[in-house]
């Protein structure tokens, strides 16, 4: 296989996570008669463009044609960040009634409902049918196509071209990420800017994230490699701003290379700063697999330790991170019974590969487990503040990532 972005050839192993279901693929009751499919699941790194990605298999396509959709509004950690960002390139772009934003991938019209409530005219590209219904219903325009150097040419035929594009955590999940960037570079307005969020590669290897692979995840990216991508497209990266949201995430604000702004300086101190970390150091890479099993093994002892004492566990929140931890580790429900999540079209379904059945967040207060297992530890704060009850009762929260914590 060759590299996505830059065609070398890929010869180094980031992380080999083994079989793994697709990690949105809930099963209903009459799934757990059939067989399940696996797919490897292996992080490449380039070492030519340091673009770390999933290694290519057949039938990618059929994977993803999943029929659950995640519906961005169920976190209200995640509606306050997109208010907060509205706002501020509001006022940052001085957008107003003239002005044109587009969002890519703009899922249940959670962050272009405020621009429509601004009264400034957008537009959400999301493929998604049942997103996109719900976005439509909020008053916010939506065409259903995947985007990309064929769709950014139709928009800027019909005179669409955005003073601002937005694609908050879309860029690590497009599978053609020069295409992708090629179609940003059409849709965009000669003065026009993009702002793409994405989790930080340098974050996931100092914290030990693995549990963010998954088949979906195409791209783990640095802003080294994103300012090589964005230059290919001619794009330039013009301003970046870390973020917590994800773990550690970086926003990047693009322009055309020959716009007129300055590139800011703390483009080129977390760049150096990834370099010091060792983001372009093949040995970094290497020696993340190790890192990985240690997390893995930790949850699993703790889990094995629990049942021999007689202790009940469950876990919170159905998230694609929960699943690549709980299958990487071979967890069953043996081990962890259950999973509670406040998303309706995830109840009464069940975790691929570990068959652990998803249940309403009211069975916590019925069983009183002794430890509850937070699966996405991005959402921590947020989880245990909802469930405050849980230490009534004596029970404690756990987390498995960067490195188990009973708290
Ligand atoms: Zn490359």
């Amino acid at each position: 296989m060759n590299c996505r972005h830059c065609d070398s050839p890929l010869e180094h192993t980031f992380l080999d996570l083994g079989f793994a279901p697709p990690s949105n693929a809930y099963l209903s009751e009459a799934d757990l008669t059939r067989p399940e499919v696996y797919y490897p699941l292996k992080l490449m790194v380039c070492a030519q463009c340091w673009l770390v990605q999933t290694e290519d298999y057949t039938q990618a396509d059929e994977l993803f044609s999943s029929d659950y959709a995640y519906f961005s509004s169920t976190s209200s950690t995640w509606l306050a960040h997109a208010k907060n960002y509205t706002n501020a390139m509001t006022k940052r772009l001085s957008l107003g009634e003239k002005s044109f934003v587009i969002e890519v991938a703009s899922n249940d019209g959670y962050l272009l409902k405020n621009f429509v409530e601004a009264g400034v005219p957008c537009l959400g590209i999301e493929p998604t049918a049942s997103t996109a219904d719900a976005a439509e219903l909020l008053g916010v325009p939506v065409l259903r196509e995947f985007f990309g150097e064929a769709l950014g040419n139709q928009l800027a035929n019909e005179g669409k071209q955005a003073d601002l594009i937005a694609g908050n955590n879309v860029y690590a999940h497009v599978p053609d990420i020069n295409d992708f960037t090629k179609g940003l570079k059409a849709a965009l307005k000669p003065t026009g800017t993009i702002t793409l969020e994405f989790p930080h590669l340098m974050r996931l290897i100092e914290h030990t994230q693995f549990d963010t692979a998954y088949h979906e995840h195409f791209s783990y990216l640095s802003l080294y490699s994103v300012q090589r991508i964005f230059k290919q497209a001619g794009l330039r990266v013009f301003d970046v701003e870390e973020l917590s949201t994800h773990g550690g995430s970086v926003r990047v604000f693009g322009c055309h290379t020959n716009d007129p702004r300055a590139t800011a300086a703390s483009v080129d101190v977390l760049v150096d700063e990834e370099t010091d970390r060792g983001l372009q150091t093949l040995t970094t890479y290497e020696e993340f697999q190790s890192r990985a099993d240690k997390v893995k093994d930790e949850l699993l002892t703790f889990l094995l330790t629990q049942k021999r004492d007689g202790k009940s566990v469950m876990a919170y929140g159905a998230a694609a991170k929960g699943n690549t931890l709980l299958n990487y580790a071979g967890v069953k429900p043996d081990l962890l019974p259950m999973v509670c999540d406040a998303a309706l079209a995830k109840q009464g379904k069940y975790m691929p590969g570990s068959h652990i059945p998803i249940v309403r967040p009211e069975m916590l207060a019925a069983l009183k487990p002794d430890f509850v297992v937070v699966l996405p530890w991005n959402l921590a704060d947020e989880v245990v503040s909802q469930n405050s009850l849980v230490k009534e009762w004596g029970g404690a929260f756990v987390t498995a990532v960067p490195e188990l914590r009973v708290f």
